[in-house]
């Protein structure tokens, strides 16, 4: 055996099939048996001795690094985020983290379109209602006509966009680099995020967690939106604060809120957005398609097998684990032998 790699993400194991090349070039694979997300002290105990990891949103930490030990050489990210991974703790540690940028944007904007039909037609309450043996017909809204407003228009955002033009409502996104090829392909408007807020039917959040991003949708942001507006987030929970929305639904200013992440996953059963009437949920299922597995299966997979074989792989979150062409590594001493 050439080395031990550890997988974690629950749609990946059990597609086992996608794991066959690197059992085929040698390596052991240790899966996440639990069937759910693991906490940072099982992904701990579950890395000793890898080589590779192969991870979904768990927590990444130094600690779990240091518990795999010095044979760790890549941290693969299946999806697009890497808010979960202690990149600045990898890159001291030479250790490579990549992820699979474009492999889930279909899936997610599917999902985000999904929502938006649900929460402006009433279709979970509707539903739950005839389930019981109620015959209430709620009024919904339509989408065609009404205004969306993205925050950031990276690979989700423009594809949500493009899904939303196809229903024929109108795009206004904001998002610190301006997309002018979108904007002529697909006829969307530029506005800084206040505008974009005050005027959209329809708040649709496509950012990556970061500091900057943290509370981005926060009490002052939900206050300027329309009365009656509809939120929806598929990119991260941190990114909305929970209390500010939950304040802002309860007091009438939003008409609803779709989520399918939270700020703790899984949310506790008493969290307060958890069954509110004016909320509809999933538990992080945007990138969960068939098509989209596979595509960050053969993603991360691809990315593990390319480290630990000494090429550089597609998706670097870290480059400055690289040597500078022809100069010396910008920080550490490069990525582990
Ligand atoms: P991306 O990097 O292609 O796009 C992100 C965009 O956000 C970029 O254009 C960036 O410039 C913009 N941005 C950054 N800060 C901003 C700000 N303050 N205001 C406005 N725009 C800002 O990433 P992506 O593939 O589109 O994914 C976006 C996020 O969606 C991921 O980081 C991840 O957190 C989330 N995601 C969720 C799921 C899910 O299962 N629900 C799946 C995949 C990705």
């Amino acid at each position: 055996m050439r080395g031990l790699i550890v997988v974690t993400p629950t749609s990946l194991v059990q597609a086992p099939r996608h794991l066959e090349p690197l059992r085929a070039a040698g390596y052991e694979v240790r899966v996440n048996a639990a069937g759910r997300l693991l906490g940072e002290a099982e992904l701990a105990a579950l890395a000793v001795g890898a080589r590779g990891l192969i991870v979904s949103t768990e927590p990444v930490t130094a600690a779990v690094m240091d518990r795999a030990g010095p044979g760790l050489r890549v941290i693969a990210r299946y999806g697009a985020g890497t808010d979960n991974v202690d990149v600045a703790a990898a890159t001291e540690r030479g250790i490579v983290v990549c992820n699979t940028p474009g492999a889930n944007d279909v899936a997610v904007a599917e999902l985000t379109l999904a929502l938006m039909l649900a929460l402006a037609r009433h279709i979970p309450a509707a539903h739950d209602g005839v389930r019981q043996g109620r015959w209430e017909r709620p009024v919904g809204m339509e989408l065609r006509g009404k205004e969306l407003g993205l925050i950031g228009a990276g690979r989700i955002g423009l594809e949500v966009a493009r899904l939303a033009r196809a229903v024929g409502m109108t795009v206004t996104y904001c998002d610190p680099v301006r997309r002018p090829d979108a904007e002529a392909r697909l006829g969307l408007r530029f506005a800084p995020l206040d505008e974009v807020l005050a005027q959209a039917d329809v708040v649709s959040v496509h950012v990556p967690l970061t500091p900057a991003t943290r509370h981005l949708i926060g009490a002052r942001e939900l206050s300027l939106m329309r009365p009656g507006a509809l939120l929806i987030n598929t990119s991260r929970g941190g990114v909305v604060d929970e209390g500010a929305l939950l304040a802002a639904l309860n007091e009438g200013r939003l008409a609803g809120a779709a989520l399918d992440v939270f700020a703790e996953e899984p949310p506790a059963p008493t969290h307060p957005l958890v069954g509110h009437p004016k909320v509809i949920h999933t538990p992080h299922l945007g990138a969960r398609t068939r098509e989209a597995v596979a595509r960050m299966a053969q993603g991360a997979v691809a990315a593990v097998l390319d480290v630990l074989a000494g090429r550089r792989p597609q998706h670097v979150v870290n480059p400055e684990v690289y040597p500078a062409a022809g100069g010396p590594a910008a920080a550490g001493t490069g990525p582990r032998a």
